[in-house]
């Protein structure tokens, strides 16, 4: 074993698995242990899974296999942790596996399979944590599980149901984040907008004043640390209309990113889907009364168990009258454990699926480019992701990183990532925005 044991890591999934990710690499690397970009010659893998459609199970199977070939002592955790049998039928060599979340038996499993070298002099982990992401963003993960249930579904049953984090603990992670140069926070989680709920709203002591562990208060307070805050899996229910005037004033990003799923009630009624989704559309328009800026960002499922044709027709209106500026969908998938399986609905066949996925992204994008498009001869913010010697990759506010647009930005003076830099807009294509540093 080298001075300071290697560990090489595999991170699958959302955000939130990111987020637990960095927090057993934070953990690891204060211990010591040094983190290697490759399987071969690590002391160990850590492969952090993800279990929520059967496709990403497979691909994180693979993931496994692939270390166990490369390197032959690794360790799973994640959302796929929670199915230990289905890892050990096909991978009987791993050493542990942990749950999601389950970060000090993950520590564990790695001392006991390398242990950590008593080094007083060992590296010094930044007191902000170690990031996967860019240094000018970062992920800020303010609770756990969900509780809802919507049918198609397991992360409930893999998560548990809502655990959130009293807003004095988060508060005070987004700021050494900010301190420590971060630009832009966002905010995910299950279910954003139920923050809170599972304690009461509690209040904690925050800069000499007590704030309650709740959505609105949360967005507030994190809209005073002089970063941008990005709200992602916010459900539409009432009280996320308290948000939007925080947003006209410029204290949070213009942006809500809402997984509607559907627009059919029928279909809606069968997902189980929180929020009130009844007057979404009245809901939106008074959004953007009060603030015109305000980019929606959602996702779909077409393909759903007993979507009929009007179903899918519901939908297609609702994005011609919702106007969404980013949408993303999916073609319904079956998930191993999921209600939806029992609902004993229809299935819908898969020519029918890929035919109403065409037609929705089709429909959808004419929408896009004409929002898109009305930005072009403003002069917006731009958040820089990656510098170039004469254009450089940056987002606007209604963008977030890694599922929206891009602006490309053609300036003189050289650009450094993270710079927030105010641009004018000159063109639009499909999903970009490319303009000049002012
Ligand atoms: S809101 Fe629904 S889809 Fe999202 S995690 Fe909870 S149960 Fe799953």
């Amino acid at each position: 074993m080298t001075a300071q044991p290697r560990i090489s890591f595999v991170s699958l999934g959302c955000p939130k698995a990111l987020v637990d990710s960095e927090r057993i690499i934070t953990q690891l690397r204060a211990e010591g242990y040094e983190l290697v970009k490759t399987h071969e010659g690590a002391d160990a893998v850590i492969v952090n899974t993800c279990g929520f459609l059967d496709s990403a199970k497979a691909e994180s199977l693979a993931s496994i296999g692939d270390a166990l070939a490369k390197n032959g002592k690794v360790i799973v955790t994640g959302c796929m942790g929670a199915e230990p049998e289905q890892i050990r039928a096909a991978h009987p060599g791993v050493l542990a596996i942990t749950g999601p979340q389950a970060y000090e038996s993950v520590v564990n499993a790695v001392h006991e399979a390398v242990p950590p070298a008593h080094d007083p002099f060992m590296d010094l982990v930044p007191p902000q944590g170690v990031k996967l992401t860019p240094r000018h963003y970062a992920y800020l993960k303010i609770s756990e599980g969900c509780n809802n249930r919507c049918t198609f579904c397991i992360i409930p049953k893999l998560r548990g149901d809502l655990a959130s984090r009293p807003v004095g603990d988060v508060l005070r992670e987004a700021e050494k984040l900010v301190k420590a140069g971060v630009e832009e926070l966002l905010v995910v989680s299950q279910d954003t907008s139920a923050y809170g709920v599972d304690m009461r709203y509690a209040p904690s002591p925050w800069q000499g004043r007590e704030v309650r562990t709740r959505f609105y208060d949360l967005a507030k307070e994190l809209g005073e640390l002089g970063a941008w805050v990005r709200l992602h899996y916010v459900y539409p229910y009432p009280h996320v209309d308290e948000v939007i005037p925080l947003m006209a004033e410029g204290k949070v990003l213009p942006y809500l990113d809402i997984p509607f799923q559907h627009a059919s009630p029928t279909v809606l009624k069968a997902m189980r889907r929180p929020g009130n989704q009844d007057k979404t559309l009245e809901r939106i328009r008074a959004w953007r009364e009060i603030c015109p800026d305000l980019a929606i960002r959602s996702t779909f499922i077409v393909g759903f168990p007993g979507e009929t044709e009007e179903d899918f027709e519901t939908l297609l209106s609702f994005l011609d009258e919702a106007k969404m500026e980013r949408v993303g969908c999916f073609k319904y998938e079956p998930v191993t454990g999921a209600t939806a399986n029992d609902l004993g609905l229809p299935v819908v066949p898969d020519e029918v699926k890929q035919s109403r996925w065409d037609r929705f992204m089709a429909r959808q994008q004419a929408v896009s480019a004409k929002r898109i498009a009305s930005r072009v001869g403003r002069r917006i913010k731009v958040i820089i992701d990656q510098p170039g010697p004469t254009v450089s990759k940056g987002r606007s506010q209604w963008d977030a990183p890694e599922i929206d647009g891009n602006v490309y930005v053609a300036s003189r003076r050289p650009l450094r990532s993270g710079d927030i830099v105010t641009v004018k807009v000159e063109r639009a294509d499909a999903y970009d925005l490319h303009g000049v540093a002012v």
